[in-house]
């Protein structure tokens, strides 16, 4: 409660108390009247309202309590008053917040209706022709009383239609306070360019001489019809005579029919019916303010403005979010690049190490290329000599053919053995296609056999059922074969009794190929570095074979693996999937 609360309720009090010990009989009605020129004035304009209440409704005593806005909306609230003579504009605030309820109208005999009898000017010195309309005030100096007077707000409601917002497009807005007197003297004295006051507050001023009529000039005039004073803005009801909430039926009733048999005296006031005070209420719908304040919070700017922060958060979120997906964006593209170009670095050096196995392999066979070649290349010379014999002893046509025959099928066998080893030799992409498992092997076994005779290496091929065709490409599988081989025999080597097996079988959709032999076996190291890049236990070797039988069976969708065999020795075996179709 404010100083000045707390002194308006003190002076209740005293006149209550004054007047209870004169009339003690009579029940006190407390009639709070809004004061915007002074308590006393306040007191003066309803003068004969309240004569004429006291004398009607002698059972009560009515008490007059001049406040300003603040102060008698206080007293609403606090159920301090039982009826309230305001301004429209604080009626329908009062009607919105407290259910106040208008129950007659002021009205001026011979003046304006009084559903049109209150409006606002706004007025210039009459020197400044440079300010004609409404919309010539933006950019100016603008002085009013107070920003919650219902004049101001008319003003600002006819500004905003003509494109000009008090608030936002003024060089000054101020506000002087009461008595009205300030805002004239502000225009008068260049303080502001233009001043808002209620309408006839001019023409009173110069009537009692306060002003020369030809001082002001009122921008977007027209006249009041009745009251003969201007006005820039529309009109609005005249001031109602309200009863508060709490106020009881029977006391606002009997009030209600004393006002509307109010003589009219002197001042030419009395009371009529309550009018229609919509038009109060669209001023306020379109300022958005006391009822519909809510609207200006709820507008979207408002909104936007009251979650900035959220917004903010959401929108560097989102920011966050995208620059995170194109980074996970990008980074995925390089990693993309780096596994493609690891898998053609791998895809290069299998092939390297592969085309190094062969080299090895060939290697290894030169001695026996070379005893397969000079075969056929004896049997050539011999079968030359034989014919040349025949020849010069004038021998059979036949026998000679024979010969040359041999001769041409001999030279036949040695190419067909050199153009063997070159494509082995020969690095290239895998071929797929349909082969036969016992093909393979037989194959394989022919190109072994030159080098398996002599080292004198037995080999056994197990009696095994009939095959099914694998995918596979015959050369690689044939280089996987002959690794194997190559290691049965190296285990074997010095063992009088040594022997090779080949073991064949089909079950689950893989044919598997096992190559056992009758050597050391595997020791734990070897069990377990077998298949590296490398490792070789052999002063020879390369360490490659085996770790590139399995790639190539890997690729071929099927498993490479070694175990050792209880009564001593090695297996090696592999699975091919079936073909398919
Ligand atoms: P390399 O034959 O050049 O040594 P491999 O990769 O073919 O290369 O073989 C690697 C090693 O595995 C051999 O050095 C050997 O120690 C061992 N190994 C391979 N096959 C057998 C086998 N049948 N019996 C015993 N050890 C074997």
């Amino acid at each position: 409660m404010t100083i000045r609360t707390v002194g308006h309720t003190f002076l209740a009090l005293i006149i209550l108390l004054l007047h209870a010990s004169a009339v003690c009989a009579a029940e006190a009605v407390r009639v709070g009247v809004f004061s915007y020129q002074g308590a006393e004035r306040a007191e003066s304009d309803w003068a004969s309202t309240f004569k004429h209440l006291r004398k009607t409704l002698p059972q009560y005593s009515f008490y007059a309590m001049p406040g300003d806005l603040k102060t008698l909306t206080d007293d609403v609230a606090a159920n301090r008053l039982d009826f309230i003579i305001t301004n429209p504009g604080h009626y329908v605030e009062l009607e919105a917040e407290y259910g106040a309820a208008r129950i007659a109208t002021v009205e001026i005999q011979g003046g304006p209706v009084p559903s049109e009898a209150v409006g606002a000017v706004i007025f210039t010195r009459a020197a400044r022709t440079d300010i004609a309309s409404l919309h010539d005030l933006r950019g100016k100096r603008l002085a009013a009383v107070a920003a919650e007077t219902f004049g101001f707000r008319q003003a600002w409601r006819e500004m905003l239609k003509e494109g000009v917002d008090p608030f936002s497009n003024l060089a000054e807005l101020s506000f002087t306070g009461f008595p009205v007197k300030r805002v004239v003297d502000a225009v008068r004295d260049g303080t502001s360019d233009a001043g808002v006051v209620r309408t006839c507050v001019l023409e009173e001023m110069v009537a009692k001489g306060l002003a020369r009529a030809d001082e002001f000039h009122v921008v977007a005039a027209h006249t009041i019809p009745g009251l003969g004073c201007q006005t820039s803005t529309r009109l609005y009801p005249d001031w109602p005579f309200v009863k508060l909430s709490h106020t009881s039926a029977t006391l606002a009733k009997q009030v209600a029919r004393a006002l509307l048999s109010m003589p009219v005296e002197a001042n030419r006031q009395d009371w009529t019916v309550p009018v229609d005070y919509h038009s109060v209420l669209d001023l306020y719908y379109d300022l958005q303010i006391g009822p519909y304040e809510i609207l200006r919070q709820h507008s979207l700017a408002n909104i936007l403005w009251s979650y900035r922060y959220w917004l903010t958060l959401l929108a560097l979120s989102l920011i966050w979010w995208i620059i995170h997906v194109l980074r996970v964006e990008h980074l995925i593209r390089k990693r993309t690049r780096e596994l493609h170009e690891a898998n053609q670095k791998a895809r290069l050096r299998r092939e390297e190490l592969e085309h190094a196995s062969r080299l090895s392999l060939v290697g290894e066979m030169a001695g026996s290329l070379a005893h397969e070649i000079s075969q056929p290349l004896a049997a050539i010379a011999n079968y030359a000599r034989g014919c040349e014999r025949r020849m010069q002893q004038g021998g059979d046509q036949a026998e000679i053919l024979h010969g040359v025959r041999q001769i041409a099928a001999q030279a036949e066998r040695g190419g067909e053995v050199v153009r063997n080893m070159r494509s082995f030799v020969r690095k290239r992409q895998p071929f797929l296609c349909r082969l036969d498992p016992d093909l393979l092997i037989s194959d394989t076994l022919a190109l072994f056999a030159p080098l398996a005779e002599r080292r004198n290496v037995l080999i056994e091929l197990e009696p095994h059922d009939s095959l099914p065709a694998v995918a596979a490409d015959k050369l690689q599988l044939e280089e996987v074969l002959l690794n194997l081989l190559q290691n049965a025999a190296d285990a074997i080597e010095g063992k009088p009794e040594g022997k090779i097996s080949i073991r064949a079988s089909s079950a689950g959709g893989v044919v598997e190929i096992g190559i056992a032999d009758t050597g050391p076996g595997l020791d734990d190291e070897a069990m377990r570095r077998l298949f590296e890049t490398f490792f070789t236990t052999k002063p020879q070797g390369l360490g490659l074979g085996l770790s590139l039988s399995r790639s190539i069976i890997e690729s071929h969708g099927g498993r490479l693996w070694a175990e050792n065999i209880p009564g001593g020795g090695a297996l090696f075996r592999f699975t091919l999937p079936v073909a398919k179709g």
